[in-house]
């Protein structure tokens, strides 16, 4: 990598090293040249152009946000702070179904489909189009992209009402197997929505072919995480098992107060089927949801908080019920006269949402959405939160544990080669945090702060954050797929013997 007499391009000095294996905590320098770990150890000897000194803190893998829908912000909003200042490095996009390419610059986008094409309205014919876009105008950080359902649905359906025909599954085949062929990751399905509540499973297994064949995901927000959400889960397993792929379960959840306490059963099933296949999930650490604003599904059960509404602005940040109070109306029309927008919703159990992190194989994704002014707080705080408030404070795990979630199990389940873990010849993307001071300062009522404790964050090698300021650099990249190394790995038989850290 470098000479012994050549000076390292950063060094990362004094600090403690949690290196996103889980493996205990060392104390080493970090020796950064070439956008490139160099070396890890007593660098005391040796010189850099720039150094940061890190003692007293943790130095760690940049976080990877499993589970995003940055598509459109990664271009319209570059700096991408709402992530970099929380130690986010890398973001999985085209979450949920929803994806900014293969789309036409005519093609309707129902919601929740605009949630993502705010501002500059770019849309993307092809993934090869939206990545040469990235690479000519580099975010902050890299990303990884999986193709949406809903998006593939738009772009070739005559009509989302029903299961796709013959010709449109052929259509969507083929534009899948370009995107892959283009760099994405996977595949991603959001039937819990309207453009592809009517997708049977039938469809998404015939539409999904060109995964197998290239070893790529499926990763889904399944149709019902309420009553039905162990058929949604037995749907998601078979799925993966017809393609024969890794299937990754989005922002696991049981919500609606029937469902609390759920948790208990979904989890060990999950575990059940890590013995027989490939599966992963990923949370968010809060107990509201956010999304499209909807008057189905038992949505407007619990407290509704307004994110964002196209017709009432005003509105965002207001509690639904007060809303519906002052136009003395019911709930349910007020939120009709809102749409479209956004809202958060508080549908989960904290016993849930803490059972849930804790389990062995759970990543972390942020799940937000970078729209309008009073976002989900999760957009800003969704990793110190874990790191801060459920690692440290509630001690639902230790901070080897809460690092691998968000580092190197989360590389390897979205095979991200050469990312997610601090060794030598590994991308130089890295965070250096305080243990004692890390935490996420986000609420629902002022929900764009950005997180304490972090001290700066190095994305390919550049520093992007650094004592709470951008730096202005864009050295992001995108992560394409490998196509020589199908990521087909034998089920994690390991996985199931090791007990459960659920309470
Ligand atoms: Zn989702």
């Amino acid at each position: 990598m470098t000479e012994p007499n050549e000076p390292f391009d950063l060094l990362l000095r004094g600090g403690t090293v949690i290196d996103g294996t889980r493996a205990p905590r060392f104390d080493a320098d970090v020796g950064i040249a070439h956008g490139r770990i160099a070396a890890i150890g007593d660098l005391g000897g040796r010189s850099a152009r720039e150094t940061i000194d890190a003692t007293g803190k943790i130095v760690a893998p940049g976080f990877i946000d499993s589970h995003t829908h940055d598509d459109q912000a990664l271009l319209s909003q570059p700096d991408m702070s709402f992530k970099v200042s929380q130690g986010v490095t890398t973001v999985v996009a085209g979450n949920c179904g929803i994806s900014i390419a293969p789309l036409r610059p005519d093609s309707p986008l129902p919601s929740p489909l605009d949630l993502l094409d705010t501002g500059a309205r770019s849309r993307f014919a092809t993934f090869a189009d939206y990545f040469a876009e990235l690479e000519k105008k580099p975010a902050a950080l890299n990303v990884a992209a999986l193709v949406g359902h809903s998006t593939l649905r738009v772009r070739t359906m005559r009509s989302l009402d029903r299961s796709a025909e013959p010709d449109e599954i052929a259509a969507m085949q083929a534009l899948l197997a370009e995107a892959l062929d283009a760099g994405a990751i996977g595949l991603s399905t959001g039937t819990f929505y309207p453009p592809a509540v009517k997708a049977s499973t039938e469809e998404i297994i015939e539409v999904g072919r060109p995964l197998g064949e290239r070893g790529a995901l499926y990763v889904t927000h399944m149709r019902d995480e309420a009553n039905k959400v162990m058929e949604s889960l037995d749907e998601t397993f078979r799925i993966g098992r017809e393609l024969d792929v890794p299937v990754v379960v989005s922002h696991h959840k049981v919500q609606n107060v029937p469902n609390f306490g759920r948790s208990q059963v979904t989890l060990p099933h999950i575990r059940a089927a890590m013995q027989c296949q490939c599966v992963a999930l990923d949370c968010y650490p809060y107990t509201a949801g956010s999304t499209m604003i909807r008057t189905d599904r038992g949505m407007l059960e619990g407290r509704v908080l307004i994110a964002s509404s196209q017709p009432h602005p005003e509105c965002a940040g207001r509690d639904l019920a007060d809303i519906a109070r002052e136009w003395n109306v019911d709930k349910d029309e007020a939120a009709r006269r809102l749409q479209p927008g956004s809202a958060i919703y508080f549908l989960m159990d904290e016993g849930d949402v803490q059972r849930i992190l804790a389990f062995d194989e759970t990543m972390i994704g942020s799940d937000g959405i970078p729209v309008g002014e009073k976002p989900h707080p999760r957009l800003w705080g969704t990793f110190p939160r874990v790191l801060g408030h459920y690692s440290r404070d509630v001690g639902l795990f230790p901070l080897e544990t809460a690092v691998w979630k968000m580092t190197g199990l989360t590389a390897r389940n979205f095979g991200l080669a050469g990312r997610g873990t601090l060794a030598v010849g590994q991308a130089a993307d890295a965070v250096v945090f305080d243990a004692a001071m890390i935490r996420d300062t986000a609420t629902y009522e002022a929900p764009t702060s950005p997180a304490q404790g972090i001290d700066a964050v190095i994305v390919n090698g550049v520093v992007a954050w650094r004592d709470g300021r951008h730096s202005g650099a864009r050295s992001g990249r995108v992560l394409r797929r490998d196509p020589e190394s199908p990521r087909r790995s034998a089920p994690r038989s390991l996985a199931a013997a090791v007990p459960s850290t659920g309470a």
